[in-house]
């Protein structure tokens, strides 16, 4: 009756969109066929994860959580799973998610809210938000429904749901993960990353994702590092860039309280610290705000009721009747205001005045981390603003929604390896992340770090 109960529990959080438990006990019965024939396991042998649903997984419905893909199924595995398949991992099923990606809170799914395991101690008891986009992958793992899940990040989506949700979540270099199969929300952004319990976990996880694809134009040709063996809590020698621009008027106090008790917890491992300045870092969230929904409008385009999911055809209606409709009822309202935003800075009068300007921006933000980085191996921030916040608090108000990300997103725009690790509970006993950012294919740096806090 027990297990009924948790069971029943854990179906109300609503972070499966479907269930499948027989790809996972495939994955086992393989591990234990090869433990008995006295084989060298693979490092995922038999390990259950969640798969976000963004990623295109043969023969499971794929939904990027909106209706407009209702009845779309891969034939074709992404990247991503392919290659975790490969590693021996099986799947438990797919992860509930922000409709494309596109949100910070996971309210803007087509498949309802996921609910955060997590509750104010204290206060409200209203349910939380998981975070978003990836919050069904953070909730599965914060839940203890899987040791681990696979996330995206464009701006912040791996690590703001792990902050919310008290577990750790790493975005690697632009490059690392392939982005084939997955579908996409903005391309020279998306990266592809694990979420689960512990530092360990995730370079056991990303070493099996990562690895260079011929599919994918942007992938890095390189080796995969072997970051496991490399993880060390030591930090001797190692310095910590604190960035000003970074302490922003109205933060709460906590926030500033787990800034500092990450900083003392890196010295206490051996880092130096040392104050950086990030000069751009104020125009970073306008500029993402304009590059996002940009590639996301083209992107999207391909939805059109012809050739995946849903299709509309009112009686009578011709190609462009059958197309408005289509899109009208398949995408929801973040979608669509994503794509007009995005039409409308790509448009002939308004390019250079807003695409052209966040380009340029985009550009001195990396700049200033490249400066940066002269000084310092490891950048330390908060990974949010805040806690976890109740489901419904923003979800009318998009700007208040879009200031989430702003820790997150500078390092999206420079393609830099960034970390989100359990930082403490604030006063109402609600986790709070620690968000490490690395230089450009320093995944281990951000991980030892990360180790360190942990
Ligand atoms: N919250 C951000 C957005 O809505 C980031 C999303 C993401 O990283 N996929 O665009």
């Amino acid at each position: 009756d027990a297990f009924v109960v948790k069971v029943a529990r854990a179906k109300a959080l609503n972070a499966f969109l479907v269930e499948t438990p027989n790809h996972a006990l495939a994955a086992a019965k393989d591990a234990d066929a090869a433990r008995a024939a006295g084989e060298v396991l693979k490092p995922l042998a038999g390990v259950p994860i969640g798969m976000k649903d963004l990623f295109c997984t043969a023969g499971v419905p794929t939904t990027a959580g909106s209706d407009i893909l209702a009845g779309f199924t891969p034939t074709y595995d992404s990247t991503i799973s392919q290659n975790l398949w490969d590693a021996g991992a099986g799947m438990l099923g797919k992860l509930n998610m922000d409709q494309f990606a596109m949100g910070s809170s996971n309210e803007t799914s087509a498949f309802g809210n996921v609910i955060s395991p997590w509750r104010r101690s204290g206060g409200s008891n209203a349910d939380l938000a998981p975070g978003g986009s990836s919050g069904g992958s953070a909730v599965a793992v914060s839940a203890r429904l899987c040791p681990g899940a696979t996330g995206t990040d464009t701006g912040g989506s791996i690590r703001q749901p792990a902050a919310f949700t008290g577990i750790s979540g790493i975005k690697p270099t632009y490059g690392r993960c392939s982005r084939w199969g997955t579908i996409a929300f903005a391309s020279s952004l998306d990266q592809a990353g694990p979420m689960a319990r512990d530092v360990r976990d995730c370079a056991i996880m990303l070493a099996a994702m990562a690895g260079f694809d011929a599919k994918d134009a942007t992938s890095l040709k390189l080796d995969v590092p072997k970051w496991e063996h490399g993880l060390s809590s030591n930090l001797n020698g190692l310095r910590v860039g604190i960035p000003k621009e970074y302490r922003i008027d109205g933060t709460p106090e906590e926030i500033d309280a787990l800034w500092q008790r990450g900083i003392d917890w890196l010295r206490d491992a051996g880092a130096e610290i040392v104050d950086v300045s990030l000069p751009h870092t104020k125009y970073a969230l306008p500029a993402y705000y304009i590059i996002a929904p940009a590639e996301a409008s083209s992107n999207l385009a391909r939805y059109d009721g012809v050739r995946y999911g849903l299709r509309d055809l009112p009686e009578g209606a011709g190609l462009q009747d059958m197309y408005a409709a289509t899109r009208a009822d398949g995408f929801g309202e973040e979608v669509k205001r994503r794509i007009m935003i995005g039409t409308y800075v790509l448009s002939a009068g308004f390019y250079d005045a807003y695409f052209t300007q966040a380009s340029k921006i985009r550009t001195l933000i990396a700049r200033d981390f490249e400066r940066a980085f002269e000084q310092c191996d490891v950048i330390l921030t908060p990974t949010a603003p805040s806690a976890a916040f109740a489901l419904g608090e923003k979800s009318d108000d998009p700007l208040a929604m879009y200031m989430n990300d702003v820790f997150t997103v500078p390092s999206s725009l420079a393609g830099l390896p960034a970390m989100s690790v359990p930082g403490g509970l604030d006063k109402h006993g609600l986790p709070l992340g620690l968000h490490l950012i690395g230089r450009p294919l320093d995944e281990q740096g951000v991980l030892n770090a990360g180790l360190a806090i942990e």
